[in-house]
């Protein structure tokens, strides 16, 4: 048990794009000519936020939650594998997350009639208000600019009552 504080955790997230692959973020599809590769479902946004709530806690990272050669994590969708994240830590310490903030980088499609709705679903698992998601594109620039990857950034605020 950790003493009654704040913490911040930082997340990061990268996945090839292959067309005709589903893009699905936070349970939402995407309309997308291509999608990631992934043995789960590939879903930056809840990789990212999930990484770093483990980030916040010093509770290693979702490759060792979540181990990415065992048939329990096969396509686990991002919802389910936030979900997961926040019973994992809520396993040894009372956690409240208070604020996400996510950026998404994808070249095409524009992710931003996606992004009310990302929010939302991610607010109602989280229990708070306070999250933001928002996309960038690549400017033609480099693996995200060549439509290879997508990625993913956050940085999460959580209290931790001891
Ligand atoms: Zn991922």
């Amino acid at each position: 048990m950790l003493d009654s504080t704040i913490r911040i955790g930082h997340g990061w997230d990268r996945h090839q794009l292959e067309k005709g692959r589903a893009l699905v973020l936070m349970g939402i599809v995407i309309d997308s000519e291509h999608g990631p590769v992934a043995h789960s479902d590939g879903d930056v946004v809840s990789h990212v936020v999930s990484d770093a709530i483990l980030g916040a806690l010093s509770c290693g990272d979702i490759g060792k939650v979540f181990p990415d050669d065992k048939s329990w994590t096969k396509d686990i969708s991002g919802t389910e594998l936030l979900q997961k994240t926040l019973e994992h830590v809520r396993k040894t310490n009372k956690v409240k997350v208070i604020q996400a903030d996510v950026i998404v980088r994808l070249e095409e499609p524009r992710l931003s009639s996606y992004l009310g709705v990302i929010e939302e679903r991610l607010s109602l698992i989280l229990e708070t208000e306070n999250i933001r998601v928002t996309a960038r594109h690549g400017e033609g620039i480099g693996a995200i600019g060549r439509k290879e990857c997508i990625d993913a950034t956050s940085v999460v605020l959580v209290q931790i009552e001891g």
